[in-house]
């Protein structure tokens, strides 16, 4: 019992669903209870804590979790004795500059003099600093798009997905302090256990996130395309040629790169390729 991995993550929020989803494709189902501080889970030896996100990077310094699951947003201005072991390719945004929308912001010399409002501070400090630029703080605990508007502050610095949450209010962003994503943190001094419970976890985070890369294709060839249409694929080692039941033709397996996917397809086409499948692959271990 006392030899497992804790896990702190989301307890409710943007961060949750994709959590608990990642956890799922690695393999580790959580035990439903009425418990919502903590869980325990299926097939691996794992306890899953819920906490709020301001408070992961706290209780992974502190190995109340080992690991933790957090937005980079968060660790960075939190500030705390971790480690980010791997980027999660989730939990996507940007923390954004934004100022009224009939302002001129060219640069950042924009904010001289000025207050800016943020649930960031730290990070607004190191972004001040760096561009040399003095400028007044108000570090508030939320709703920080409002502010300006009722006069609290010339800008703001806050969250940004989509941009509508600024447009609603009369606010326009002008430039990226930092671009974030969930990762995995860990706690600085795991002991040999737990690192290599930690390990494994990785192992299948990482076969997860290559698979999510990466479709499986299926093609048919006519046999005097073949090498054009060979020298077109990767495929994990070289791609598959089975021989159709008609004769003269052939079935090519391949694995593609989703960033090249699009254009790989035009020039299998182009080539000759008919009868194209793509398939999700689940998981993809090298
Ligand atoms: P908690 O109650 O856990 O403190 P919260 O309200 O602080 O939750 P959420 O709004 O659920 O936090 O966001 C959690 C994380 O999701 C953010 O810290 C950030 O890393 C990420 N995120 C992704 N997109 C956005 C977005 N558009 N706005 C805010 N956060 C986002
Ligand atoms: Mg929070």
């Amino acid at each position: 019992m006392s030899e497992v991995l804790k896990i702190a993550i989301q307890k409710s929020g943007r961060l949750y669903d994709d959590s608990v989803k990642m956890l799922k494709d690695c393999g580790i189902g959580l035990k439903n209870g009425i418990n919502r501080l903590k869980t325990e889970a299926d097939n691996f030896p794992m306890e899953i804590y819920f906490l709020r996100d301001d408070d992961i990077p706290q209780y992974v310094e502190d190995a109340v979790a080992h690991i933790g699951i957090v937005g980079e947003n968060i660790v960075y201005e939190k500030n705390k004795q971790v480690n980010i072991v791997e980027q999660l390719g989730f939990g996507k945004c940007r923390l954004s500059i934004a100022v009224g929308k009939n302002e001129k912001y060219e640069r950042a010399s924009f904010l001289n003099n000025k207050r800016i409002a943020t649930t960031y501070p730290l990070l607004v400090q190191k972004f001040l600093d760096k561009n040399k630029v003095n400028a007044e703080i108000h570090a508030i605990s939320g709703s920080v798009e409002i502010a300006p508007g009722i006069g609290l502050a010339d800008a703001i610095v806050d969250l940004v997905s989509s941009g509508s949450t600024l447009f609603m209010n009369g606010l326009k962003e002008v430039e990226t302090v930092l671009e974030s994503q969930a990762v995995l943190v860990k706690n600085k001094n795991l002991d040999s256990i737990r690192q290599e419970l930690l390990d494994k976890f990785l192992f299948r985070i990482r076969a997860v996130k290559k698979a999510k890369n990466n479709k499986y294709i299926l093609l048919n060839a006519p046999n005097n395309k073949l090498n054009e249409i060979i020298s077109l694929l990767p495929g994990m080692k070289s791609p598959t040629v089975l021989p159709l039941a008609e004769p003269g033709w052939s079935s090519v397996h391949s694995v593609l790169d989703e960033n090249d996917f699009w254009d790989i397809i035009t020039r299998l086409k182009e080539a000759g390729a008919q009868g194209i499948l793509v398939v999700p692959i689940e998981k993809m271990i090298l």
